[in-house]
Parts: C-alpha cells; structure tokens; sequence
C-alpha cells in the first residue's frame, strides 16, 4: 500500500511477458492492486477482520457509503481514507 512492493502484474508489463503475472501467493489470478488488497484467498482470513473495521467504521460515519463503492474504490478507501472527507454530507 506504501508503493514499495512490486505487484506481479506491474513487473510483468514492465518485462514484456518474461515475468508471470500471476499471484505469486495463491496462484490463482493476476496479482493486481485489487487482487493483493481485497480477494487473495491466502491473505483472506487476515484481511477480512481488518476490512470488516474498515467498513464498519465508514458505515457508521456515512451509512450506505461502503456497499456503494466499486471494487477500485474500496481499495483506494482502505490504501488512503483522506478521499472521503470530499463525499461528507
Ligand atoms: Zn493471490
């Protein structure tokens, strides 16, 4: 989330298909940003009670805000919340 780890997806297009890339963790789908914050089946059971608090707290902040965001949202909500002062009411 820092930018200092090189996703597979990333170094893959950046070594023009000498690099797989596939998740290097769970080996089931591409490791994007998306992938590596929110759908990892190996990382799951740490994320989700982490992800659960997120939610939790900007439901309770901004009720109907959280199941409202798309995927790229929720991630950069969890990466760097600042964004949501701009969608207060
Ligand atoms: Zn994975």
């Amino acid at each position: 989330m820092s930018g200092t780890y090189i996703l597979q997806s990333n170094r893959a297009s950046f070594n023009q298909n000498s690099v797989d890339p596939t998740c290097p963790l769970c080996n089931e789908a591409p490791e994007t940003l998306s992938h590596f914050v929110l759908n990892c089946s190996l990382t799951s059971e740490i994320r989700k009670p982490i992800i659960a608090d997120i939610r939790f707290e900007i439901e309770r902040l901004m009720p109907n805000t959280w199941d409202s965001f798309n995927t790229d949202e929720k991630v950069y909500t969890i990466i760097d919340c600042s964004g949501l002062r701009h969608r207060g009411k």
